[in-house]
Formats: C-alpha cells, sequence, structure tokens
C-alpha cells in the first residue's frame, strides 16, 4: 500500500496515469483518448474523448449487481413520511421523470431548473437531467423571489420543477406564490414548470404551462429512457455558491471528470463500501448536497439518508435515532449545525446506538475546537474537518485515511488532497510561501483536478478574471481564503481574504480572535469583524452569542461578561486583538446555509447599506446589532 505522501506525489508529477487509474473506477461507453488536455490554461478538459454518464454510474450499474438494496432512504420528520427506495425502484422513478421532462420538451444541453425542497423527488429530478443530458440547476428552496428571479435569468431554463411547500419547524413554507412571483419578475420565460403537489398549501394553476407531477407520472408508469452516453466534457449541472460575499457565481461542472473525482473521494476519503449508509444533513441546494447526498454516495453504491427536518425536532437527539434506526455508517454535517447541538441536552448523544457510525465529517466553515472537541467527546466518534468550496466539487484540504490512515489535528482540516496542487502565496509580494507557520492566501495551481468548475456558466471571463492569476511561469486559482501550513504539512484556514483586519498596521485574522473568545465558558458562538475605525484604521468588533443569556441581565452584567472577553483576548493574543467592543445577540445573522455573513454585519458598523440579503436566514441579529451601536 501506498503512504499518502508518495500517493499524492504521484497525483501531482504523474497526473495523467495518476487520474487513469481513478478513472478505473466508474463505467464507461467509450474510454478517454487522453486524461487532461491543459493547452488552453486554465481550462482545463478531462478525460477527453470519453463518453459516460452519470446517472448510469450513480444508479443503473447498481441495478444489477443490487437492485434490491436500498438507494434512497427518506425521512421527513415534518410531514411524517419515510420511503426506502432500492436501486431498481430508484432506476424506475428516475425513469418516469425523464419521461416526463421529455414529454415537456426537455432535450440534451437544456437547463432544468430544480426549486423543490428536501423531497425525494428532488433526486429523481436531478438523476433524471443528468441521465438525459439536460444541465440541472438546482436552487435552494428557502431563496425568496428575487434571488430566484436572478437563477432564472443566468440559466435560462426551459423547465422548472418545483413544489407547492416546503416545511420547517412544523411551519409550512409555500413555495409556489414565491416562484410566481419570480416568473414574472424574471427576463426567461420558461415555458413548462412540473409542481410537486404535496398537499401542504393549496395553490393556482396556471392551466397552458403548469403541469402536475403525480398526473404525468401516472402516464409515465412504465417509462423506460435509456442514459444518454455523453461526452466527457458534456455540462452536467450548473450550481451558484452560497453569496456569502457578493454576487453568487454560476459554477458549471463537467460529465466524466466530476463522476471519476466522485467515485476517488468515495474510495480514498470516505471509505464507503456498497451496503453501508451515508446521511449527509446538508440540502440539495448546496454543493455537498449534490456531491454527497445524491451523487457520490450513489455512486458508490451506497445508500443515502435525505431528511427534511430540523436537528432538534422532535427532540434534540432525531440524527441519533435515524443512525441508529437506519445503521448509518458516515455522518457528514456543518460546524454550525454541532454548534446547534451544543445548546440540547448533551445526554442525547449517548441515548442511541450509534455503533455502525463510523466517523462525521464537518465541512463548510471554520471548525473551531471547543466545538469539535465537544461533539468528538460525545460521540466518542472520529470528527473530520474537510474544507472544499462549491467551485471544487469535493475536499481540497482533509485526511485520506482510504490510503493511509492519518491523524487529525483539531483546527485543521488536514492535508492537500490528492490532485490540488495546494500552495500558499505572499498577497504583497506574490511569492510562494514554503516556509513553517507562514501565513498566506490558498492558491491551487493549474489545472484544477478532475470534478472542479469548468467554466462559470455563460462567462468564461469572469472565470478567468475571478478566480485566476498568473505567478511567474504558471497560473494558480485563488480560494480567497488564507492559510497557514505547520510543520507536519497540515493546512489552517485562518478566514477568507476580505476577513483579515489591519489593525493599526497589524494584520489579524478574524478567526484568531474568535478562537480565543470562544474558549470563555460563557460563549456559544462569536463572530469578529473588521469595522472601520478613524484612528486604527480599523478596529476588531466582537459578536457574542452567549450560552447562558441569564448572565447578561443588566447593563453591569454585560459589562462585566464584555470585560472578561476583552481580558481573555489580551492575555491569550496580545492587546492589538483586543476587540473594540462586545456586542452581544440572540443569534448570529447567517445565509440559510448557516455560513456567517460578515459582510452585512461589517456594513450596518460602519452604517452602510448591506446589500444583497435575500440569502440571509434572519434579519433579527442585524436589528439588534444597530440597536446597540446607538
Ligand atoms: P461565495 O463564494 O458566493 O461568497 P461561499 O464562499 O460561502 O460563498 P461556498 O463555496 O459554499 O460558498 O463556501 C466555501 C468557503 O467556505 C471556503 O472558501 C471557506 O471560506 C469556507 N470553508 C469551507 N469549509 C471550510 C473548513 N473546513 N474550514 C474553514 N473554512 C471552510
Ligand atoms: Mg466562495
Amino acid at each position: 500500500m501506498d503512504t499518502y505522501a508518495s500517493f499524492y506525489q504521484r497525483s501531482i508529477q504523474d497526473r495523467d496515469a495518476f487520474w487513469a487509474e481513478q478513472a478505473e473506477l466508474i463505467d464507461w461507453h467509450v474510454k478517454p483518448k487522453q486524461i487532461c488536455d491543459y493547452s488552453q490554461p486554465p481550462f482545463a478538459n478531462w478525460f477527453v474523448g470519453g463518453q459516460t454518464n452519470v446517472c448510469h454510474n450513480a444508479v443503473d450499474r447498481h441495478v444489477t449487481s443490487r437492485g434490491d438494496q436500498p438507494a434512497l432512504i427518506y425521512v421527513s420528520t415534518e410531514t411524517g413520511q419515510e420511503v426506502t427506495y432500492t436501486f431498481a425502484q430508484l432506476s424506475d422513478e428516475v425513469q418516469r421523470m425523464a419521461a416526463i421532462m421529455q414529454s415537456l420538451g426537455v432535450k440534451q444541453g437544456d437547463r432544468v431548473l430544480i426549486y423543490l425542497p428536501m423531497i425525494a423527488e428532488a433526486a429523481f429530478a436531478m438523476l433524471a437531467c443528468v441521465r438525459i443530458g439536460a444541465i440541472h440547476s438546482v436552487v435552494f428552496g428557502g431563496f425568496a423571489s428575487h434571488s430566484l428571479a436572478t437563477r432564472i435569468d443566468d440559466a435560462s431554463p426551459v423547465l422548472i420543477i418545483s413544489a407547492d411547500a416546503g416545511s420547517r419547524g412544523g411551519k409550512v413554507v409555500p413555495y409556489k406564490p414565491l416562484l410566481d412571483e419570480a416568473m414574472t419578475l424574471s427576463q426567461h420565460k420558461p415555458s413548462a414548470v412540473l409542481m410537486v403537489d404535496r398537499g401542504l398549501a393549496p395553490f393556482t394553476s396556471l392551466p397552458a404551462r403548469d403541469h402536475d407531477y403525480a398526473a404525468l407520472r401516472q402516464q409515465h408508469l412504465n417509462a423506460r429512457v435509456p442514459c444518454v452516453w455523453l461526452d466527457a466534457a458534456h455540462p452536467s449541472y450548473t450550481l451558484y455558491t452560497s453569496g456569502t460575499t457578493g454576487k453568487p457565481k454560476g459554477v458549471q461542472r463537467d460529465t466524466a471528470g466530476y463522476t471519476v473525482a466522485l467515485a476517488a473521494s468515495m474510495q480514498h476519503i470516505f471509505q464507503g463500501q456498497p451496503g453501508e449508509v451515508y446521511f449527509s444533513t446538508s440540502d440539495i441546494g448546496w454543493v455537498v448536497g449534490h456531491s454527497y447526498i445524491i451523487y457520490g454516495p450513489l455512486i458508490a453504491g451506497m445508500a443515502t439518508l435525505m431528511y427534511e427536518g430540523l436537528p432538534t425536532r422532535p427532540h434534540g437527539g432525531v440524527w441519533w435515532e435515524l443512525v441508529e434506526k437506519y445503521q448509518v455508517t458516515h455522518m457528514f454535517s456543518a460546524p454550525t449545525a454541532v454548534r446547534v447541538l451544543k445548546k440540547q441536552d448533551p445526554a442525547l448523544l449517548s441515548t442511541y446506538d450509534i455503533s455502525s457510525l463510523k466517523a462525521l465529517y464537518l465541512a463548510g466553515e471554520p471548525l473551531d475546537e471547543p466545538t469539535a472537541q465537544w461533539i468528538a467527546d460525545g460521540l466518542g466518534k472520529p470528527i473530520i474537518d474537510n474544507y472544499w468550496q462549491t467551485e471544487t466539487g469535493w475536499p481540497i484540504l482533509t485526511v485520506a485515511n482510504g490510503v493511509q490512515t492519518m491523524p487529525s489535528k483539531f483546527g485543521s482540516p488536514g492535508v492537500p488532497m490528492y490532485g490540488f496542487n495546494v500552495k500558499l502565496l505572499d498577497d504583497n509580494t506574490g511569492e510562494e510561501l514554503t516556509g513553517a507557520q507562514e501565513k498566506g492566501v490558498v492558491v491551487i495551481e493549474g489545472p484544477l483536478p478532475p470534478g472542479c468548475l469548468q467554466t462559470l456558466w455563460g462567462d468564461d471571463e469572469r472565470f478567468v478574471k475571478t478566480y485566476w492569476q498568473s505567478v511567474p511561469g504558471r497560473l494558480v486559482y485563488s480560494t480567497f481564503d488564507w492559510g497557514v501550513r505547520d510543520e507536519d504539512g497540515y493546512f489552517y484556514i485562518l478566514g477568507r481574504t476580505d476577513d483579515v483586519i489591519n489593525v493599526a498596521g497589524h494584520r489579524l485574522g478574524t478567526r484568531e480572535i474568535e478562537e480565543s473568545i470562544s474558549s470563555h465558558p460563557n460563549v456559544a458562538e462569536v463572530a469578529v469583524v473588521g469595522v472601520a475605525d478613524a484612528l486604527k484604521g480599523q478596529a476588531a468588533m466582537a459578536f457574542v452569542v452567549a450560552k447562558d443569556a441569564s448572565a447578561l441581565g443588566d447593563a453591569a452584567a454585560r459589562l462585566k461578561l464584555e470585560g472578561e472577553i476583552m481580558k481573555l483576548v489580551d492575555s491569550q493574543l496580545g492587546a492589538v486583538a483586543r476587540p473594540s467592543r462586545v456586542l452581544f445577540l440572540s443569534l448570529l445573522p447567517k445565509t440559510r446555509s448557516g455560513k456567517l455573513l460578515r459582510r452585512a454585519i461589517q456594513a450596518v458598523c460602519e452604517n452602510r447599506d448591506p446589500g444583497d440579503l435575500t440569502t440571509m436566514d434572519d434579519p433579527t441579529p442585524l436589528q439588534q446589532i444597530k440597536e446597540q451601536l446607538v
């Protein structure tokens, strides 16, 4: 067996041979003639001349070998629905959906916009698209009409698949009125809408445009729609980034590279085997939902558990109850969700038999040490941080235990994954930093490995301009994150490049200050933001959610806690890092995917317009900041 170091070296130095081997993990209709064409950097063309199909690899090829094993386990604690589809049943549903789509005029290369809550039909729809070579664009169900309209115009779909409503915390959230409004706002008018009626919210239909899924499914019960063999570079889907830092970017993914990359990650990173069960708590509207609710587990022949509901309803142990019931082997979630659980009774972590579970993977934002330690102790399972982006489709940094068992280090997502030639650049000089403990911008030398974005949908120029820069002799892709590497080659992500604050000439990562503050026993969550300051250029301000809000009863109590927090930062990082103020909030302003909206906090503090807030979950905290600033 390879050591990881030699495995990694081979992926960079003997790139084509390495990926030719990985390509063996999937089924091909026609094998590729060339592994990587990088003759027009930064555009990388993987598996040139090959033909395959994502749906074939995720569904059809398993039907013969394990047709009656579970493929999709659907659980909604919102509606009480719980259904298991075998690979054979999933194949039937996907073919029905594909036939319906074709009957509504969808052809290869057409875009289909999917605006659905977490229901099984969303999985059918995604798989049906890639089956016939239609390009799906899943828009997160929490987005309101304006965001949806922008995405309709960008993707110009011929068909939109939607539902009457979602449900969150027992409250029905109607979708159809938002969709109707979005379609009046958008320039592009799709000719057809397919409605999944869950019976949650009555809606009005436009007879010429809106179609009922249940009725059409009945007409296509026996449909057989073969997979279309697609060229390697045929787009499989587009997906917008979370919009944390500004205008969302339409990431475009290919067919073959993505399939190979996911198959390889399931083996080398997740060690997923056919017959095992993968439970990712993300949403299909995000990249984790694409790669590790739908495609990755199914490509590996695993069952995937798709969950609609909160982690705290009907009780705070519901995830672990599901792990026990369905013998879940792999779990994937986000630090923000763990912080929600942290407010629950810790006994819930040991109430259920979770012996089937091998590891919990966490991604999406920095995993602070107290949170990691809390969940590791509570579950008694390995906690595996992994760092990546919508753009890359699979982890850039983590540990590849499928190649060689490597220890995790709290605070670090791990080491560069095979195929990612990760470097740190000095952001002033643009020079590569090779020493340990040198802080720089995390970049990836081109070509990006298979599975990453091909380009931004319809905008090659924006793709090149946004992400790529030349350093002498080569092109590098910027992650826009700031990091440092230790003596063992483990990376630490210090924050986004625009989160670095400059206090009287000292460059500080907001992440470092946050880590320090979160070590205070009464801090549940914290955000540190650099705010314009006449004297110092910028000042750090801290926004804290207290664990025990009763300790904040009056102004004196708040002042006392503020003082303690400042002292703590003084002692751990020095006075330059001390926040100029600490404000207490009942929750932090976040996107619906749980990412902190720093730019919005900063704008409010600087009395500027916070800009596009459509991805924001709850406006309360911004209001609380405004009130406390006056
Ligand atoms: P946008 O690009 O539209 O502003 P976004 O960057 O939040 O939105 P995503 O692609 O969902 O959209 O998030 C990727 C980013 O999340 C990374 O660039 C990094 O800043 C952060 N991130 C993801 N995983 C981790 C991790 N394990 N540790 C630290 N940061 C992480
Ligand atoms: Mg980003």
